[in-house]
């Protein structure tokens, strides 16, 4: 369940939380028109950092770019809207939640028409897989549900309607006793977990699917690849199929809400050892300190609010 603070930010406004509402006829909510962004904020000895905000900014503007919303707001105001919302609401480490979508008045498919709403909402968020994944490894497996691609609904945009196919993909997983799914694109390579991308470790090799196989463009991921190479491990982004990740050394989710988890089994095969392992933990260990604005080395990630 969500923890809500005070107050949320609605086209330039600041509205109380239970005030900040659409009409039920809204098109966003009947067709899945809208773009946003998960976005992590984390406390560092200089106060609440943003990691890597301008970076999902400017993905948010890319998405809505790909469905032709023209918000009436540049990035560099919901940059400062963010940050401005994250002191109003006087919270350090959290979850950020913009969101562009259609306004009231038009119901028919064309969107074009329609308003562009834009609103940023921020609350405390915790694990999202879960404590024990975290520690001891999340438990994957391969979806029947494929990953959209990139001529049905583009995985390139974080587009609001995109989801159900993740979240067929989650509840088939949850269902089946799995903390996690990983869907494949529709010729057969892994693409994407649910709401993660996905690594496998190979030797000195760290392996992430390419874009092309329809994985979002994670910024976390971006971050890794980062971290991974500076340890001198050699990052490719290369096809993987589903053995590749039974046969692999270490397998690991990345994102924002996830953070970095690593994946004991896929399909009831252990991952290696089926315990999270070394190379995972030296990333994952490497990434916590970077967002909690530890490492001179990555300071540019860490955006202070202030
Ligand atoms: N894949 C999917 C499908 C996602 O929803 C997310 C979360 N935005 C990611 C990957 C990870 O992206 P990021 O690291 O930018 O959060």
């Amino acid at each position: 369940p969500i923890t809500p603070t005070s107050k949320i930010w609605m086209n330039g406004e600041l509205v109380d939380w239970d005030d900040a509402q659409v009409h039920v006829l809204n098109p966003s909510l009947h067709y899945g028109w809208g773009v946003f962004e998960g976005i992590r904020a984390y406390a560092t000895s200089s106060g609440s950092a943003v990691f890597r905000l301008t970076d999902h900014i400017a993905r948010l503007y890319r998405s809505a770019k790909i469905y032709m919303m023209e918000p009436a707001f540049s990035p560099e105001e919901i940059i400062q809207a963010t940050k401005d919302l994250i002191v109003e609401n006087d919270v350090q480490a959290c979850y950020i939640r913009p969101l562009i979508y259609l306004g009231y008045g038009e119901i028919g498919l064309n969107p074009l028409p329609s308003s562009i709403e834009v609103m940023i909402a921020v609350w405390p968020w915790g694990s999202y897989l879960g404590e024990d994944a975290e520690r001891n490894g999340a438990r994957a497996t391969i979806s029947t549900w494929r990953r959209n691609d990139a001529n049905i609904i583009p995985p390139a945009a974080k587009a609001t309607g995109q989801y159900i196919n993740s979240s067929l993909a989650k509840v088939a997983a949850i269902k089946a006793g799995y903390d996690e799914a990983i869907m494949t694109s529709p010729n057969g390579h892994i693409a994407d977990g649910s709401g993660e991308n996905v690594f496998i470790v190979s030797g000195r090799k760290v392996i992430t699917p390419p874009l092309s196989d329809g994985p979002l463009g994670g910024i976390t991921r971006a971050s890794v690849m980062q971290i991974a190479a500076d340890q001198g491990y050699e990052v490719l982004e290369q096809h993987i199929v589903r053995t590749d990740l039974y046969l692999a050394d270490e397998a690991f989710f990345t994102g924002t809400a996830a953070e970095i988890v690593p994946i004991a089994s896929v399909d009831d095969r252990p991952v290696g050892a089926g315990r999270p392992g070394p190379v995972t933990k030296e990333i994952l260990d490497i990434f916590h300190q970077a967002t909690r604005g530890e490492l001179d080395r990555y300071k540019d990630w860490n955006e202070s609010v202030r």
